[in-house]
């Protein structure tokens, strides 16, 4: 049976510490442990404590809950996998000629896929049931339909890193939108 304290301990050693790159941009998400082993290796800094402290028979450690490496790494930035769910969002679940707001929405290529049309970003949009219907398999010039507006890759959230979690109040300065001016 785990134990109280050992269930405690267990908790801190799994507290979530934000990563900072060494220019204080988030960089990612780790668990108490590994931060611990960066600290101790020399390959970042402690910048802000979390709640207690991780105690061994040898060793006592605060809880950290914010980390700043000391090189910089270079994050390469990763383009969204295309995907209908994607490209839904990316058009904010509306069609892409007529503009009507659907859960009914089906993956269109702009330049016909049968007619050798990319499957690429640029290329799909959102289209509801009857304008896929319309526009076959007819670019929207033939079918004498416009697009609402352009097409592109969605654009990358430097933050995203933070979507969905469980954000520690010790983070809000190194988040730009929460940090108290
Ligand atoms: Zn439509």
């Amino acid at each position: 049976m785990i134990s109280e304290k050992t269930l405690e301990e267990h908790t801190r050693i799994n507290a979530k510490v934000l990563v900072l790159n060494q220019n204080y941009q988030p960089l990612n998400l780790c668990n108490a442990k590994r931060a611990i082993v960066l600290l101790n290796l020399g390959k970042a800094d402690l910048i802000e404590k979390g709640f207690g402290a991780i105690r061994t028979p040898s060793f006592s450690f605060p809880v950290p809950s914010v980390i700043r490496l000391m090189a910089l790494i270079k994050k390469p930035l990763k383009l969204q996998k295309l995907s209908r769910r994607e490209v839904f969002s990316r058009d904010k679940y509306s069609c892409i000629y007529c503009g009507k707001e659907t859960e009914q929405l089906t993956l269109d290529h702009i330049f016909p896929r049968s007619r050798g049309g990319a499957n690429s970003w640029e290329n799909v949009a959102s289209a509801c049931m009857p304008c896929n219907h319309r526009k076959a398999g007819r670019t929207p010039k033939e079918a004498g339909m416009k697009l609402m507006k352009e097409v592109g890759a969605p654009k990358l959230n430097p933050y995203s890193l933070f979507t969905n979690k469980a954000i520690d109040e010790n983070w809000y300065k190194f988040m730009p939108w929460l940090a108290k001016h």
